[in-house]
């Protein structure tokens, strides 16, 4: 393997590392901890592996975190309630709904719903117009986490060719809004696009956010480039695969990442920054 592994894994625990040492400080202060709630409705199967991955993450760093578990039956009026009750409660700087939701739920409405400054998922309209206008004030967690591994290369972004395979809400639309940011000149592609081979491989740096398991091929990779892999796809085995081919790729690569410890737990560590950042919003507005 010719590419640097960007690996996720340590840099996430760096996070955690940093961010536990800043609530210690708060604590000794006489602060009060960063408080998150999580809503989990129903009973998807990946979706309780992520919320008690998060809690875990929560509970080092020394948050305080509470789980609302709502019957899969819950309707929109209740779970509503239950976020207006969350944004009224001054010890919550935090509010996750963990999507997806039933189908009978409008996400957007519950998304809309959570306070901008408590969205630390990062995907409320206010939060993503925000990004949009270049003052980004809680950022999608996944893109954000992907910017924080991007700086620990040390290679300047500034006009790179970037190119985002995904246009998702989540992923692919806010990466293209940050890498617009650092200066990345950036195509977004999707399932319509034309040609996505030819596109992948002008790319100094290649963002897969497709859902398709060793997706990116070998020779779709510009020598030398930077790639990242948000993909997260169980093989038949049960295994982890992104949505890269990554022995292939990683002979043309400078740097690649990771499937497992890559861009999973970098998304994770946002979640905590953003958290800390709402608890000092919060603060903040509590003083003036
Ligand atoms: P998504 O909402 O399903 O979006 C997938 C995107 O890929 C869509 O824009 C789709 O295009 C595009 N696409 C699908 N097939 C394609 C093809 N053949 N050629 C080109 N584009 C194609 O998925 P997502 O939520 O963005 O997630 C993407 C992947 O990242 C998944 O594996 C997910 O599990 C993973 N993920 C990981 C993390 C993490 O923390 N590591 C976080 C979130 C998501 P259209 O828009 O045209 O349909």
């Amino acid at each position: 393997m010719g590419a640097a592994l960007l690996d996720g894994k340590a840099i996430a625990a760096d996070i955690r590392r940093d961010v536990k040492t800043q609530v210690d400080a708060h604590l000794a202060a006489g602060g009060r901890a960063p408080g998150i709630a999580v809503v989990l409705v129903g009973e998807h199967g990946a979706s309780q592996i992520y919320v008690r991955n998060k809690r875990a993450a929560c509970a080092e760093v020394g948050f305080y975190s509470e789980l609302h578990e709502l019957a899969a039956t819950t309707s929109q009026s209740a779970l509503l309630a239950l976020i207006d009750t969350l944004n009224a409660d001054p010890t919550i700087d935090g509010i996750l709904v963990q999507l997806p939701l039933p189908e009978h739920l409008d996400e957007t409405a519950v998304t809309e719903r959570i306070l901008p400054t408590k969205d630390v998922d990062g995907f409320h309209p206010y939060n993503v117009g925000r990004l949009v206008l270049r003052m980004p004030l809680l950022r999608s967690c996944t893109p954000k986490g992907v910017m924080t591994m991007l700086a620990r290369t040390g290679q300047p972004l500034e006009g790179l060719d970037a190119v985002i395979i995904g246009q998702s809400n989540i992923v692919g639309r806010p990466m293209a809004l940050e890498l617009l940011t650092a200066r990345c000149t950036v195509t977004i592609c999707h399932s319509r696009t034309k040609n996505l081979a030819d596109k992948a491989r002008g790319a100094d740096l290649l963002v897969a956010a497709v859902g398709r398991a060793a997706f990116v091929q070998g020779d779709w990779v510009k020598e030398g480039a930077i790639l990242i892999d948000v993909g997260i796809n169980r093989g038949a085995d049960g295994k982890l695969i992104g949505d890269v081919d990554f022995a292939a790729c990683a002979e043309r690569a400078a740097w690649i990442t990771p499937v497992p410890g890559g861009v999973g737990p970098m998304t994770i560590a946002s979640l905590l920054e953003n958290t800390l950042q709402a608890a000092e919003l919060h603060a903040k507005d509590r003083l003036m």
